[in-house]
């Protein structure tokens, strides 16, 4: 399957570069501790690691076959670093999806995306991501099986990147890549050119065992080390060493424990079958390549079916079994046919989990607005509620509900005033009702103006305001403030309203008694009022 490097999305967080390392060398560890991974960036904000986080994810999820969960998260990935504005992750972003989609089946849109990554990332200078762009190039054309020239080319030019840059997990895969080529075109020549065939084995072998010991150096990717392992033994055998073709086989198998993808369980699979083959081991060889067919069935990889069939054709034709050769070889022509529709269906499948993925985000961010605007229409209706709209204050019934909760203590100070203003209804018959409502709108602006912030100003009736004095009975306070809205009145200038304009108050003002229930003291505040309505108006009358 596909080679794919680790380290191609960089991250400063430590939990992001052990996610990188985790990818390659156990996916299955790197997708359950990248989900906690993610979770705390999602929770923190944190959309570099994040990006990153996802990145690897994806890889790794790749590596496991799980092609849906794979495009999930690269696009997530691919998406942050656009929103981030990283031309680097969002080159590198463009090879995984690449790698992803080759998973897939879908050869054209990865050679697509990965030419767009290897072009992205040369214009950003990012070295590391042009290199695997190569390698994943390399490999593609490498499965394809059509232009091994190219793939070598490719392969090459990218290991000669990853020397540069120290990169012994690049090293390893891109030579055990190179190594496998060589052995493809050993085993074609083995017929009519067994000496060329025997030298391409040993030039494999070689090349295999360099990228063994670059896997090493590297610090021991499971999933690296087993595969090149395995095409080191592949080397091996074709070149006749078949002891120790026994020996990687068995370290590669070792290695798969630890890595279990997909591909190593099928290169591994091929690879013992071939080397039963060689032993003339038949039954093994069968029952080794059967198990692997059915695996290729439960997860959907008729690539590998292919492959895996082709060597059982083989292996009846060498026992000198004709009739299960020909079975065999029928099988391969459905598995062949059968290639095409399975990548058609994965791609399907995994675009509709996107798809859906989409819509369930789109739903949750409708029910978001949705709750959004109930609550702002609820504060909406709330304020209007309490408030009287033509001049903004608190309305009678706000006034009531506060001046009762304020005397629920029996002890509990407070003084109530309320004005009226004297002749309102002159004003209105002089000047119009228009004039009247903003002369209101000003009184009470000039009144919430005249109190302390602490102090509740309503409007009490139509032209009558209340003023709720929290706190308070001392008398001169209650005469300071009282003048102070007289005063105020008096001072504004009422003239730009209407030449000629006035605005006066009476005002009563109660303090409370010792265990006075709210109605008794707006009672006897509105009684004061009177008074001072009876005595001459424009002034206050306490009840002191
Ligand atoms: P007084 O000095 O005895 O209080 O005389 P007054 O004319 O103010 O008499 P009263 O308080 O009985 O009348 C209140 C007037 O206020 C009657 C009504 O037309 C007017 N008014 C009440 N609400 C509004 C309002 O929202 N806008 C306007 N423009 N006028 C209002
Ligand atoms: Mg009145
Ligand atoms: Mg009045």
């Amino acid at each position: 399957m596909t080679t794919t490097c680790g380290r191609a999305c960089g991250g400063t967080v430590e939990a992001v570069e052990r996610l990188a390392h985790l990818a390659d060398a156990a996916p299955a560890v790197c997708v359950a501790e990248g989900t906690v991974v993610l979770d705390d960036a999602r929770a923190a904000g944190d959309l570099r690691t994040e990006m990153c986080a996802s990145f690897h994810v994806g890889l790794a999820h790749h590596l496991l076959a799980q092609d849906t969960e794979a495009l999930a998260a690269m696009e997530r990935a691919q998406a942050l670093a656009h929103e981030l504005g990283d031309r680097v992750c969002a080159a590198r972003t463009l090879g995984g999806l690449g790698a992803v989609y080759a998973g897939f089946g879908d050869d054209e849109a990865a050679m697509e995306l990965l030419e767009q990554s290897l072009a992205a990332c040369r214009e950003v200078d990012d070295e590391p991501g042009v290199a695997f762009a190569l390698h994943q190039l390399g490999v593609r054309f490498q499965e394809m099986g059509l232009f091994p020239d190219r793939a070598r080319e490719l392969l090459h030019e990218a290991c000669a990147g990853f020397a540069r840059l120290g990169d012994q997990f690049g090293l390893s895969a891109g030579l055990s890549r190179l190594a496998l080529l060589d052995v493809a075109e050993s085993e074609a020549l083995v017929d009519t050119d067994p000496e060329l065939a025997l030298s391409l084995a040993e030039a494999a072998t070689q090349t295999a065992a360099r990228a063994v010991e670059h896997a090493c150096a590297d610090g021991g990717s499971s999933r690296l080390l087993g595969e090149s392992l395995v095409h080191q033994a592949r080397a091996l055998m074709a070149g006749d060493r078949l002891a120790e073709a026994q020996e990687c086989i068995t370290e590669a198998a070792e290695h798969h424990e630890a890595a279990r993808t997909t591909s190593l369980h099928l290169h591994l699979t091929v690879a013992k079958a071939r080397l039963a083959r060689l032993l003339g081991d038949w039954d093994t060889a069968i029952a080794e390549l059967t198990r692997g067919i059915d695996a290729t069935h439960a997860l959907l990889r008729a690539q590998e079916r292919v492959e895996l069939l082709a060597e059982l054709v083989t292996v009846h034709e060498d026992r000198g079994d004709a009739v299960s050769a020909l079975a065999a070889h029928r099988e391969l022509l459905t598995a062949t046919l059968a290639h095409r529709d399975e990548s058609a269906e994965r791609r399907a499948r995994a675009l509709n989990a996107q798809r859906d993925l989409e819509r369930a985000e789109l739903t949750a961010e409708m029910e978001r607005l949705k709750a959004e605007q109930l609550e702002l229409a609820n504060r909406v209706l709330a304020h209007e509620a309490a408030h009287d709209p033509l001049t903004g204050l608190a309305n009678r019934r706000s006034f009531d509900q506060a001046i009762k909760a304020r005397t629920a203590a029996p002890d509990a100070r407070l003084t109530c005033l309320i004005g009226d203003l004297d002749h309102f209804k002159h004003v209105n018959d002089r000047y119009s009702h228009l004039v009247g409502d903003e002369v209101l709108r000003q009184v009470a602006q000039v009144v919430s103006a005249a109190v302390r912030g602490t102090d509740l100003v309503a409007r009490f009736g139509g032209e009558e305001i209340a003023v709720l004095l929290a706190d308070s009975d001392d008398p001169d306070t209650t005469t300071r403030v009282c003048t102070r809205i007289r005063d105020s009145l008096a001072a504004h200038p009422w003239d730009d309203i209407a030449p000629g304009l006035r605005v006066t108050i009476s005002i009563g003002a109660a303090t409370r008694r010792p265990g006075e229930p709210a109605d008794s003291v707006l009672a006897r505040a509105d009684h004061l009022m009177y008074q001072a309505k009876t005595t001459g108006r424009d002034r206050a009358v306490l009840d002191t």
